[in-house]
């Protein structure tokens, strides 16, 4: 059988400009697409309006650019796409693998978090009312192969987990938008932060009630500043400096165990990739996650 040819992605969502912690992922993915031959293409998360400073998806934009990471498809974000989410929320709806839930977050939150179960079996929603749309997950204990972790196993509780994918404020959700628009691109290979790692086997029954077949996956272990805590905006990541792309894409292999050496710090991108690319081991990428010294604001 001819094996399928390799697509995969970056995919952030612009709740700021790139950090680090995303430097390190985007490239991690670039490298396995580019090590496979394949494509590798960027698509912006932007579902949500209230966390995303409308500039942050340029800049996410433009430093990817000078760091050499540049698309091989026009760059798609997920705000142009309502449209298709909608129609697939309308389906899962119609099939019974989809529901509404009008339980407020007082209730949710009384419930440890979790989804109290009512409202497949009773529908409690009244006309009008304000209402997300839940996945309906299946009891389940998913097994599945990671990239770089190895067996996994997950337990999905129907009911108590069932995602949101449609915002009681009319937002789309992730769970949805993602695994929608990665089958939609032909994405073979998911490679993202271990921070996701929970969401695959939940992703993996989405795929499936859409009659389509789940990509392998890779998670990277996330990048922590020196709190410990992992990188992003909510811990007050720093925006990477655009100005010094070669010293930043060292230190990003560095953080995937790929031992560069030190002087290609002072080179150019296209140098430090092409090394990168030669030398890719995805064997030794760390298994855990690790701290990225001096990399908190003001700290350099
Ligand atoms: N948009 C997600 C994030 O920035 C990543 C989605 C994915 O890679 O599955 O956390």
């Amino acid at each position: 059988m001819a094996s399928q040819h390799y697509r995969g992605r970056f995919a952030p969502s612009p709740t700021g400009p790139l950090h680090f912690g995303s430097l390190v992922t985007a490239l991690a993915s670039w490298l396995e697409a580019r090590a496979a031959r394949g494509d590798w293409l960027v698509r912006i998360e932007d579902l949500d309006p209230m966390r995303e400073p409308p500039e942050a998806a340029q800049q996410i934009l433009h430093s990817l650019d000078c760091h050499g990471l540049s698309a091989d498809e026009p760059v798609r974000c997920q705000s142009e796409r309502h449209e298709a989410y909608q129609r697939v929320i309308n389906q899962l709806l119609q099939q019974g693998r989809a529901y509404r839930c009008a339980c407020s977050r007082k209730q949710l939150r009384a419930n440890g978090g979790y989804h109290p179960n009512h409202c497949r079996s009773t529908p409690t929603v009244p006309e009008g009312a304000p209402h997300a749309v839940r996945f309906a997950l299946t009891d389940e204990n998913s097994h599945w192969l990671d990239q770089l972790l190895g067996p996994q196993e997950q337990r999905v509780r129907a009911e108590l987990d069932d995602p949101v994918i449609l915002r009681k404020e009319g937002f789309y959700a992730y769970q949805l938008a993602v695994v929608l628009d990665d089958i939609d691109q032909g994405i073979t290979d998911v490679v993202r932060g271990s921070d996701l790692l929970d969401t695959t086997a939940q992703q993996q029954q989405i795929y499936h009630a859409l009659g389509a077949t789940p990509p392998r996956w890779l998670h990277i272990p996330v990048i922590l500043n020196d709190q410990g805590q992992k990188l992003s905006k909510q811990t007050h990541a720093p925006a990477l400096d655009d100005s010094q792309p070669a010293r930043n894409l060292t230190r990003a292999l560095t953080a995937l165990g790929q031992q560069p050496p030190a002087s290609l710090a002072d080179t150019t991108t296209g140098t430090v990739l092409d090394w990168a690319l030669r030398h890719w081991r995805r064997s030794a990428i760390p298994l855990t996650s690790g701290q990225a010294h001096g990399i908190n604001p003001g700290t350099h």
